[in-house]
């Protein structure tokens, strides 16, 4: 047999097929087809996942909500009956291809005349966070860690230690035109121990993509 045609035989032994350049090709070796997105605009409001955004007083969690929800309405739960309520504003969020109900905790805030921090979240979020899928954690990179966002830190490990905060730190633009101060904001940010923050802003839009990417797995785990 002429090593051509031990070669054709080698071929559709160890190959699926031969071009008809004379290579070799293995199509289980091509690269496979990408992976079908999840496709969130065919799944009705009410199923799809919740994410609620957490901090302290002037974060930047209204600025967040009003970007994710873009112009779309937000519903605003205000009934004395509903345990979820006095101000919280819930919304649509669209974040690339992801979809997801927000909550804006912010409006309750406003709302508090007194007691801690620790109460004015507790009060709210036992009832909501048990509710929720996922959870951004929102802190200042501008104004750096503050004892505020210590005390959400350890409120949340203690009250809802079966979501994993996602870890975000707002006005983040002008870190991001100085030498290392975005990397010692997130230095800092990091000791609340919750992972590495991500850096964005909710005023320009910079550092959604890397939001997208963080919540993509919860969300799409949460549908699958
Ligand atoms: P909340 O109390 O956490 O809901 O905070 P707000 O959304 O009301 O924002 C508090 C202040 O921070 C407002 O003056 C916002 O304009 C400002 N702010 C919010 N996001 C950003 C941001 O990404 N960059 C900067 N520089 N300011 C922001």
């Amino acid at each position: 047999m002429s090593n051509y045609n031990l070669f054709l035989l080698w071929c559709t032994r160890h190959t699926r097929s031969f071009s008809n350049r004379g290579f070799c090709t293995n199509s289980s070796s091509k690269n496979p087809p990408p992976p079908k997105l999840l496709d969130f605009t065919k799944i009705e409001i009410s199923r799809l996942p919740t994410v609620i955004i957490l901090g302290r007083p002037n974060v930047g969690k209204s600025a967040l909500f009003n970007r994710l929800i873009r112009r779309r309405e937000a519903l605003v739960y205000n009934t004395p009956d509903d345990h979820v309520t006095r101000d919280i504003r819930e919304g649509v969020a669209k974040l690339g291809h992801l979809r997801f109900r927000v909550l804006d905790s912010a409006g309750l805030e406003a709302e508090a005349t007194s007691g801690s921090i620790l109460h004015r979240t507790a009060s709210f979020t036992a009832n909501v966070l048990s509710n929720s899928h996922s959870l951004l954690f929102l802190t200042d990179g501008r104004a750096g860690l503050h004892p505020l966002d210590q005390e959400v830190g350890k409120w949340l490990r203690r009250n809802a230690p079966q979501i994993k905060p996602i870890l975000v730190m707002n006005k983040s633009e002008s870190l991001f035109d100085a030498d290392d101060s975005l990397a010692s904001a997130a230095n800092e940010m990091s000791r609340l121990g919750f992972g590495d923050p991500i850096a964005i802003s909710a005023e320009t839009g910079l550092g959604m993509h890397d939001l997208f990417l963080s919540l993509k797995p919860v969300l799409e785990d949460y549908m699958l």
